[in-house]
């Protein structure tokens, strides 16, 4: 069991770093990543920012766990309001950006923020057609792991579902991007509980099978898209095989797949950074596993010094694991 501040610390810098060494080549090949690898934080590039400039993923990610900290928001709800609110803030008000500018901004989740600031209720928020799932949900999902709920001694799948899909839905409200979040979730479970990242991700697929067997219509009618997640063969399966756009089950196959084959924090989101296209995200969402399996101390200190807002992912962190 890892102690709860450290592991909200590493959680949320680790996806920070994943996110920021990703954001310099943002949209960029893999084919160029050959040639030119990323190997630590860079400048300019894809949105010409400064080095250990973070985007989207962690800020929709910090505006979560502001939520999860507020008195009771780790035991109950959460506070969709509050939730909406401060996704509204930040792309009207630069709220929780690195350095001031909103950038890098997913189709769904501009949608689902543009109804929230007309009205519409959290719940309903998130476009939920097929043609929505996008990987914005899952990029931001992993405070909820702190959430009493993902957190029981026994879990109860059913209530961890439906718990996953309110929080994803308030941008994305398809159940392939719910099961995206709900999988990295289970993945994320097991890593605070201990576990090394092979059986972390054996737990994730012992849990999954069955409960997505035994029912839940909207779950179960999209095991078939994460297929290669749950029958335990995606580690063996060659890079070249693993893709890496801005779609959800891409961008959690990625992230699993460089989870599974590098043994250090540093070496899996440089290879999730490295199999190019949407390389910042990829990278977040590698790089909180990768610091829940590796602990802060396996963040490279060079990395973290150039991080922008470092403090102020720490405290955030530290309020976020008081209220655990
Ligand atoms: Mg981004």
């Amino acid at each position: 069991m890892l102690l709860l501040p450290s592991a909200a610390r590493a959680a949320l810098l680790g996806l920070a770093v994943g996110d920021a060494l990703g954001v310099p080549v943002e949209f960029r090949s893999r084919e160029e990543r050959h040639r030119d690898p990323v190997t630590g934080m860079r400048a300019h590039g894809t949105h010409d920012q400064p080095a250990g400039t973070w985007s989207d993923d962690a800020s929709l990610t910090f505006c979560l766990a502001e939520t999860l900290a507020l008195p009771q928001g780790l035991a109950q709800g959460p506070d969709l309001a509050d939730f909406a609110r401060r996704c509204v803030n930040w792309l009207d008000g630069a709220y929780w950006t690195a350095t001031g500018v909103t950038f890098d901004v997913g189709n769904a989740t501009r949608t689902a923020i543009g109804r929230l600031r007309r009205g519409t209720a959290p719940t309903e928020a998130g476009p939920r057609t097929e043609l929505d799932n996008g990987n914005g949900a899952l990029m931001r999902i992993l405070p909820l792991a702190f959430h009493q709920t993902w957190r029981a001694g026994q879990l109860d799948l059913d209530a961890a579902w439906a718990l996953t899909a309110a929080v994803a839905g308030v941008t994305h409200g398809h159940p392939r991007s719910t099961l995206g979040c709900f999988l990295y979730l289970l993945v994320a479970r097991g890593l605070l509980a201990g576990l090394g990242p092979a059986a972390a991700c054996a737990q994730m697929v012992a849990a999954a099978n069955p409960w997505l067997r035994g029912g839940s219509g909207a779950a179960a009618a999209e095991e078939l898209h994460y297929r290669r997640v749950l029958d335990g063969t995606l580690a063996a399966l060659p890079v070249a095989q693993i893709q890496s756009s801005g779609y959800v089950v891409h961008t959690l196959e990625a992230a699993l797949w460089c989870l599974l084959n590098h043994p250090d924090y540093a070496a899996t989101v440089l290879a999730a950074v490295n199999l190019g296209s949407d390389t910042d995200t990829t990278g977040a969402v590698a790089g909180g596993l990768a610091a829940l399996a590796y602990g802060e101390a396996g963040l490279p200190k060079p990395w973290l010094g150039a991080l922008a807002r470092r403090a102020d992912i720490e405290a955030l962190a530290n309020r976020l694991a008081a209220m655990a």
